[in-house]
C-alpha cells in the first residue's frame, strides 16, 4: 500500500496489451503489482471494435503514407472504463517525462483520482479528436520516434512506481538519485578495493562521513556540468560555496 493505503491505479489502452503486460509480470513492476502496491490494468482497444476485422486503424483523410489509429475504438474503450485522469496520450510531441513529473504521478496515488492512464498510439498518427476531445496531455519519453506507445508507457509507469513507498527494497536509495536534486547522481562503488589495479578513491575508505558527502556532492556537480550542463544552468549556475567544494575536492575547471 501507498502512505495512504491505496494502490497506485494505472490504466494502459494498447493494441498489444501483451507487451505491457508481459514487462509488468517480472521484477519491481511484478513485485509491486502482487504486492498490491501498483493497481495496472491493462486494456486492449481491439475489444472496444464491432466490425469482424477488429479493425483499430484507417487511411488518412487528405491522402499521405501511413495509417490512422481511429478514434471510435479508442473514445469507446476509454469511455467504457472511466479510467483514473489525467489520460495522457504517449506522443513524441508531448510534454517531456522527466522525474519532477514522475514524482507528481506517483504522489497522485493518495489523491481522489487514486491515479493516472496512459493511453498508447501506433501507426503513423492517433487521429486528432482523440487529442483534442479525449486525452488530458501528451508525453513523450523524448526526441526519437518509437513503433508504438507501449515502450513510453512502461518508462513512464517504471519511473514512477519505484517511486512508491514500499516499492524499492531500500527505500534510502531513491532520495540522492539523478534528477531528484536537479544533478546526476556521484559515482559508486564496491568489492573489491582494487580491481585490476584501477583502486576506489581513498575518501570512501576513510570513514569520515561528512569528507564523503562533500566529495559525493562535488562529483555530482562535476559530472552534471560535464555531461549536463543544461541542468546547471536550470538551476541558476553554481553557488560560490559550490564553486569552492568543486576546487577543493574535483580540481579541474569550475565552469
Ligand atoms: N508520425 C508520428 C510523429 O511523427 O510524431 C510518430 C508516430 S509513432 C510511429 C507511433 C506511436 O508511437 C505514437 O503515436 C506514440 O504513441 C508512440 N511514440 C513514438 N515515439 C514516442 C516518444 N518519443 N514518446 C512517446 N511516445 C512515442
Amino acid at each position: 500500500m501507498t502512505g495512504q493505503g491505496h494502490p497506485l491505479r494505472v490504466d494502459v489502452f494498447t493494441i498489444f496489451p501483451e507487451l505491457v503486460d508481459g514487462f509488468a509480470t517480472v521484477a519491481l513492476l511484478g513485485r509491486a503489482r502482487t504486492s498490491g502496491l501498483l493497481d495496472l490494468r491493462i486494456h486492449d482497444l481491439r475489444e472496444a471494435t464491432t466490425d469482424v476485422h477488429r479493425s483499430v486503424d484507417d487511411a488518412p483523410f487528405g491522402g499521405g503514407a501511413g495509417m490512422v489509429l481511429t478514434p471510435t475504438p479508442v473514445f469507446a474503450s476509454v469511455e467504457a472504463v472511466d479510467p483514473p485522469r489525467p489520460l495522457y496520450l504517449l506522443s513524441p510531441r508531448g510534454r517531456r517525462f522527466d522525474q519532477p513529473l514522475a514524482e507528481e504521478l506517483a504522489r497522485s496515488a493518495s489523491s481522489t483520482a487514486g491515479g493516472f492512464s496512459l493511453l498508447c498510439g501506433r501507426y503513423e498518427a492517433v487521429d486528432e479528436r482523440v487529442v483534442a476531445h479525449l486525452a488530458d496531455d501528451e508525453l513523450s519519453i523524448g526526441d526519437y520516434v518509437l513503433a508504438g506507445g507501449e515502450v513510453a508507457a512502461l518508462v513512464v509507469i517504471e519511473a514512477v512506481s519505484r517511486l512508491l513507498p514500499g516499492v524499492m527494497g531500500n527505500e534510502v536509495s531513491g532520495h540522492d538519485e539523478s534528477f531528484t536534486s536537479g544533478l546526476l547522481e556521484y559515482p559508486h562503488y564496491t568489492r573489491p578495493a582494487d580491481f585490476r589495479g584501477w583502486k576506489v578513491p581513498e575518501v570512501l575508505r576513510s570513514g569520515d562521513h561528512g569528507r564523503i558527502d562533500r566529495w559525493r556532492r562535488a562529483m555530482a556537480l562535476r559530472r552534471t556540468m560535464e555531461t549536463r550542463p543544461d541542468l546547471i544552468t536550470a538551476r541558476g549556475g553554481l553557488s560560490d560555496e559550490e564553486r569552492r567544494l568543486l576546487d577543493r575536492e574535483t580540481p579541474g575547471p569550475a565552469g
